[in-house]
């Protein structure tokens, strides 16, 4: 279940999880959840641990980012990627240069707005194996980088939205 803005779960800083314990059948078992979690919604691209309610400084990002971000590029056929792991995620660089984007949040039904995001960013994580990385995003990653950060730092994109609207799923729409 994905706990919604109400919830002071999300305005706490998540705890840092420690390194020894990436590989324990507690944490390991938080990352399944997650996943699930996020799987569950149809739109959803990412979630931060305490978006179920786990105040620690995780995120995962779902395949669907990257089939987004592939049919954003070329309208190509979808990737094989798997979830992506980040653990105690630290933004190491983040470009001056920002972009308006639009953005929902999965605690934050049904609200939609536009967030000013750097368009580049640098992150260094721990993975699902317990092992540093670092990588580098743009565009829709640039942005899930910076939301789910901030989801970690108990910030919610309405915080720092503009023309925020209402949109709920259309009755018919609704399976
Ligand atoms: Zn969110």
């Amino acid at each position: 279940m994905i706990v919604q803005k109400e919830d002071p779960v999300l305005r706490k800083k998540a705890h840092p999880v420690p390194i020894g314990k990436i590989l324990s059948k507690s944490i390991q078992k938080i990352l399944e959840d997650m996943k699930t979690a996020v799987e569950k919604e149809e739109d959803g691209v990412a979630i931060a641990a305490p978006q179920i309610g786990q105040s620690l400084r995780i995120f995962v990002v779902s395949p669907r980012a990257y089939e987004i971000a592939e049919r954003l590029k070329k309208g190509e056929e979808k990737s094989k990627q798997r979830h992506a792991v980040f653990i105690n995620p630290e933004i190491l660089k983040q470009s001056k240069e920002k972009e308006s984007m639009e953005e929902g949040c999965l605690s934050v039904r049904w609200l939609y707005g536009k967030v000013k995001r750097s368009k580049k960013v640098r992150i260094r994580a721990y993975g699902q194996d317990g092992k540093a990385f670092e990588t580098g995003g743009s565009g829709v990653f640039a942005q899930i980088y910076q939301h789910e950060t901030d989801h970690l730092n108990g910030i919610l994109f309405t915080d720092k939205a503009s023309q925020v609207e209402s949109l709920p799923p259309s009755p018919i729409k609704n399976k």
